[in-house]
């Protein structure tokens, strides 16, 4: 075990897998991303991985040398084993895939795989908006609405590492099919897609908005980031678009606040930014539905370490097992 330990963190993104090199104090230190390509399939994704991971623990400074590798997944895990349950929304096989074991059969470097959006949480309480938090709940909204919880000072992991799935409350009986296969879950009415879902819908029902003329012909140019523009600028539509969204995100974060009592929620993702209607409303809806906590001593905070929280999440959780494992 060398006296200064690095670290090699990944995110495996639907568009791009990231890879970056993290001194032992979670600093990053040099960083290397190139397209995922899910479709060849989980053989070439990883064989690529190994290459990146080899070459950026070659630039490990002098004296340091790569302890472990963190890898982080958009999908189900088996933390203790290494293996990739599934990847719903990665094109190619991810079923049961020993991700962890393949990983160090190609590297020679111990690697643990991560979810995600624990690995957002694990970088945030760390090293961001939650740190010193006792009590937190981070969220990252985006294709999806995961989180993630602290309990303790800790990360609260949960049986097979799936607690802080804020997303999957259902905030609507009979609501729209979620991608998990509920019906009203939260993400299916307050996630990115959701929100786009719902700027389409009412340019074709013929809403008077500007999201028609701003999308010129092409509906699938009515994104989140469009609609924002248009609320920005005063459109009634696109602005009650994204305060419906932000209060059914309100509801699920009233829910996960009455259970969890925490000090802190961080909320990160391209979708939520401090300041913008989702954010107000979703803010003022948690407020107006939190009777048993005290709410005002809660903070809601965004995240801090935006683009490369998946990296240095993966990392920082890969330098606690690897120290748990010696
Ligand atoms: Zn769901």
């Amino acid at each position: 075990v060398s006296e200064s330990p690095c670290y090699v963190g990944v995110d495996l993104g639907g568009t791009n897998l990231k890879l970056a090199l993290i001194d032992g104090d979670g600093k990053l230190l040099d960083h290397r991303s190139m397209p995922t390509l899910g479709a060849e399939g989980h053989d070439a994704v990883l064989r690529r991985m190994a290459v990146g991971i080899r070459e950026l623990a070659a630039m490990a400074p002098s004296g340091a040398t790569v302890a472990a590798v963190g890898i982080g997944v958009p999908g189900m895990v088996d933390m203790e084993n290494g293996v990739v349950v599934e990847l719903p929304n990665l094109p190619g096989h991810w079923r049961q895939v020993p991700v962890g074991e393949r990983i160090e059969a190609e590297t020679g470097l111990p690697a643990f795989v991560i979810n995600d959006v624990q690995a957002f949480t694990v970088a945030e309480h760390e090293l961001g908006a939650a740190r010193n938090a006792e009590t937190a709940v981070c969220v990252a909204v985006g294709t999806g609405i995961g989180g993630g919880l602290v309990t303790h000072g800790r990360i609260h992991y949960g049986l097979g590492g799936a607690a802080g799935e804020v997303g999957h409350q259902i905030v609507v009986a009979d609501g729209p099919t979620c991608s998990c296969g509920n019906r009203g879950c939260a993400e299916a009415l307050a996630s990115g897609p959701a929100i786009a879902a719902e700027g389409i819908r009412r340019v074709l029902q013929g809403f008077t908005t500007d999201l028609t003329r701003l999308a010129g012909d092409d509906l699938r140019a009515i994104t989140p980031e469009l609609i924002e523009r248009a609320a920005a600028s005063g459109d009634a539509v696109a602005i009650e678009v994204l305060e419906r969204a932000g209060y059914y995100l309100g509801l699920a974060l009233a829910g996960t606040v009455a259970v969890v009592a925490p000090d802190v929620v961080v909320i990160g993702g391209g979708v939520a930014r401090a300041g913008g209607r989702y954010w107000q409303s979703m803010e003022a809806t948690v407020r107006a539905h939190s009777h048993v906590t005290a709410i005002d001593r809660i903070a809601f905070k965004e995240a801090e370490l935006g683009y490369d929280a998946g990296v240095i999440g993966a990392a920082r959780w890969a330098a606690q097992r690897s120290s748990v494992d010696r």
